[in-house]
């Protein structure tokens, strides 16, 4: 569903990415962490071409990205994708979030995109706030309505880039409880997060990166059990 392959990314001299390798299956879900500046970020951001590489190959559901902007279309229809903040339009409804991108990407008319958008609100169990503005919401509604919102372009894959990390402690459970039903419908899924229990629960791989390389990767029982690399024990260690 997702190939990398020996992917060299530069920002200016520095050297964000070194040699990225990473095959995704489909319906796979990788948990992605390390710590802060490792190249989590970059490495999700280039699957839908947020970021250029320098060098290497990205096949995303059969389509190869090159500098050419249909590709680059291609691969954002199957892809999406969860940021921190929440990124919804303020000014204008929770609905409207959701339809916008259907309607003009995916050419689905008004009503269409409306039966769409109430079908994955109410699947992120928020249906009754269809009319709300962003603001009218709390974080971690907010972030379930860009959750839908990504879902209504009926994507093959999602990418997560610390989706619970800027929610207040009490709000953190109601989105991962909706990432984890995503992950049981069969979602192939990459997230980046520190959630271990997120990631003991439906990861079927966890990947360690650290200084811009995938410095370990493991089911998640052998990765927090027995941690190969003295840079991933340091980290397990900081965070568990
Ligand atoms: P965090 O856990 O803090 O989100 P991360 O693992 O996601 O970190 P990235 O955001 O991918 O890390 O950044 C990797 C490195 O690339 C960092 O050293 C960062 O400073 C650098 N970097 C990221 N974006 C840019 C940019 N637009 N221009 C220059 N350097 C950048
Ligand atoms: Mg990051």
């Amino acid at each position: 569903m997702i190939e990398m392959q020996h992917i060299e990314k530069y920002y200016g001299a520095f050297h964000a990415l070194k040699n990225i390798n990473l095959t995704v299956a489909k319906g796979e879900k990788i948990v992605l962490c390390g710590p802060s500046g490792s190249g989590k970020s970059t490495l999700i951001r280039c699957i839908n071409h947020l970021e250029t590489i320098k060098s290497g190959e990205i096949v995303v559901a059969g389509h190869r990205l090159n500098d050419s902007q249909k590709a680059v279309d291609a691969v954002r229809r199957e892809v999406g994708m969860v940021f921190q903040q929440f990124n919804l339009f303020p000014h204008k409804t929770v609905l409207e979030n959701c339809i916008l991108a259907p309607m003009r990407v995916r050419k689905l008319s008004r009503s269409e995109a409306e039966a769409t958008a109430r079908k994955y609100l109410e699947r992120v169990r928020i249906g009754d706030q269809a009319e709300k503005y962003p603001a009218q919401l709390s974080g971690g509604q907010q972030q379930r309505v860009a959750i839908a919102r990504a879902l209504c372009m009926e994507p093959k894959a999602m990418l997560f880039d610390e989706p619970t990390s800027a929610l207040d402690p009490e709000m953190v459970k109601e989105v991962l409880d909706t990432m984890v039903s995503l992950a049981r419908d069969g979602m192939t899924m990459i997230c980046v997060t520190h959630e271990m229990g997120f990631a003991r629960q439906v990861a079927d791989r966890v990947i360690f990166m650290a200084d811009g390389q995938i410095v370990e990767e493991n089911d998640p029982e052998s990765f927090f059990s027995a941690p190969k690399h003295e840079r991933t024990r340091a980290f397990l260690g900081e965070i568990l």
